[in-house]
């Protein structure tokens, strides 16, 4: 199955967790990826892993506006247009609202969210030059449902999910043929959660949280990725794909 084939894909925190597993499947069904990411060893590890093709790697900062201007002027250069965008790294941190800096505060707000606006606002013009643009930000089930000593998190992937929406129905009104929507996955097995997993308490009460009695590996949000970025999803804009193993359905 090749249902990207010929597309041009752009995946930030590219070179680990839920952005590798993704590019790799992007790759596998027959996109172009480029791989952005700020950690530059391990985005050579991804590139000597990923299915052949004429694949890229980026050093990225995502909250870098200027680096996304770069960038977006290096795919226009080479492409002369992109597919699909998925807005993918983010990071959390997870404190009550008390023991919460400002400078904390703005920190998880500018990963999880200023990058999506960025990346949003340097990619569409490449993205109007697609048949079929597809964006999808990467939000978390803590855009819907709350947590507590989340509160930043929350309120990052909260704004995500709006801001998706909102580009959406621009993109609608523009009639450029770009989609917009975000993706909610659960507990997924990766090195940001490696932590968590490994602590038995902290392992058993998330387990709880997921009907369908385990966490979920990054395959599985990759395959849900894949869907919105193919035309299989063609009608879909402005939604929220949730994949948690039924956590939100309680
Ligand atoms: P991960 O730590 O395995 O990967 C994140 C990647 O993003 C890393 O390669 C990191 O270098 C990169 N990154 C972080 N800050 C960056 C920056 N400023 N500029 C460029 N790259 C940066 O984490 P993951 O679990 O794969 O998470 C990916 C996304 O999925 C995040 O947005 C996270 O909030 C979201 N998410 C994860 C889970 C989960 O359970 N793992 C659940 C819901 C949502």
């Amino acid at each position: 199955m090749t249902v990207l084939a010929g597309r041009i894909a752009l995946v930030t925190g590219a070179a680990s967790g839920i952005g590798l597993a993704t590019a790799m499947r992007f790759a596998q069904e027959g996109a172009t990826v480029l791989l952005a990411d700020r950690n530059a060893a391990g985005l050579n590890d991804a590139l000597a892993r990923i299915a052949p093709g004429e694949h890229e790697a980026a050093v990225l900062d995502v909250t870098d506006e200027a680096a996304w201007t770069a960038l977006a002027a290096k795919i226009m250069e080479r492409f002369g247009r992109l597919d699909i965008l998925f807005n993918n790294a983010g990071f959390g941190k997870f404190a009550s609202i008390a023991d919460t800096s400002l400078d904390q505060w703005r920190t998880v707000l500018a990963v999880n969210l200023d990058s999506v606006f960025l990346g949003t606002k340097s990619m569409l013009p490449l993205l109007a030059g697609s048949r079929a643009g597809s964006i999808i930000n990467m939000s978390s089930i803590r855009g819907i449902a709350a947590a507590p000593n989340a509160g930043s998190y929350c309120a990052a992937k909260g704004g995500v999910r709006m801001f998706t929406k909102a580009t959406a129905l621009e993109c609608a009104a523009l009639g450029n043929k770009v989609r917009a929507n975000s993706i909610h996955p659960g507990h997924i097995d990766t090195p940001l959660t490696a932590g968590a997993h490994a602590d038995p308490q902290v392992a058993r009460q998330l387990l709880a949280d997921v009907p369908i009695g385990r966490i979920g590996h990054p395959n599985e949000i990759a395959d849900a990725v894949v869907f919105l970025a193919s035309d299989a999803s063609r009608y879909m804009t402005g939604s929220e794909l949730i994949v948690d193993g039924g956590s939100t359905a309680q």
